[in-house]
């Protein structure tokens, strides 16, 4: 074979390994297995240590100014409800998780993933109650991740178009996907997004948006996809990737497929 029949051989191959292949971003880490909690140091090793494509992980800002990981708006501690945003981040380090971690800083979240040998991390930044915490969470996360060095094994997701903005003009190199599932793939592309990463109802409902996002050069992403019947269904819509709380299960689908 000369040199040009085997590039294009090699185009043509990774053209249709590109085309095909199906990731697994285990949602808020693999947490349903012993010894973890969603959104743990725990779930994010153990979401490395059976290769998911990405662990995805949400964080917020304390009131006093800490990146930290936590999922809902609110944290109960001592029987008393508290709002993350406007709680300082030494009260929000007294909470302890399901698994016994107490509840993370992103900087400590930050060492764990530095010993990761394959999964991304899939940052969600939580929508806040003003455009200024949101940029500061931003700018400080971001910052972080440059500072390690790790900005090439991140990407970022928000249901905040604020966020999808920020990112991009922080850090134009980094993929950045919209969750809110209310705008076209062409008006993604237009923000300059990565691509969607939508409810997986919203994509039943949109079934051509996975071709119009993969024609524009974006890329698909779903959430949050548990059942085999919709896993299965999601994988024939040809999206790329599936976010999900049976990281495993997913995995071995996908690979009946191939
Ligand atoms: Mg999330």
């Amino acid at each position: 074979m000369n040199q040009k029949k085997l590039i294009t051989t090699l185009l043509f191959l990774s053209f249709v390994f590109s085309a095909t292949a199906q990731e697994v971003i285990a949602h808020r880490g693999y947490w349903k297995t012993d010894g973890s909690a969603q959104n743990s140091l725990a779930a994010l090793m153990k979401a490395d240590a059976i290769s998911a494509y990405g662990s995805e992980v949400d964080i917020w800002l304390s009131s006093d100014g800490v990146p930290v990981v936590n999922h809902d708006a609110d944290i109960s501690l001592d029987g008393k409800k508290m709002l993350v945003q406007e709680t300082p981040a030494a009260t929000l380090r007294k909470v302890k998780l399901a698994n016994g971690e107490p509840l993370p800083t992103v900087e400590e979240y930050l060492n764990a993933f530095e010993k990761c040998k394959t999964t991304k991390l899939i940052i969600e930044f939580k929508t806040h109650k003003t455009k200024e915490r949101e940029d500061e969470l931003a700018e400080k996360v971001i910052k972080m991740i440059h500072d390690r060095g790790l900005q090439n094994r991140v990407e970022y997701i928000s249901f905040g178009i604020n966020f999808v903005n920020q990112v991009r003009k922080l850090d134009p190199n980094a993929l950045v996907y919209y969750l809110n599932g209310d705008l076209s793939p062409r008006v993604i592309k237009s923000m300059g997004a990565a691509g969607i990463d939508y409810h997986h109802n919203v994509l039943k409902k949109n079934p051509h948006w996975v071709q119009e996002s993969h024609n524009l050069g974006l890329k698909v992403n779903v959430w949050t996809v548990n059942t085999p019947d919709d896993i299965n269904e999601m994988i024939d819509l040809k999206v790329d990737f599936i976010t999900t709380d049976e990281p495993l299960l997913t995995k071995e689908l996908i690979n009946k497929r191939k």
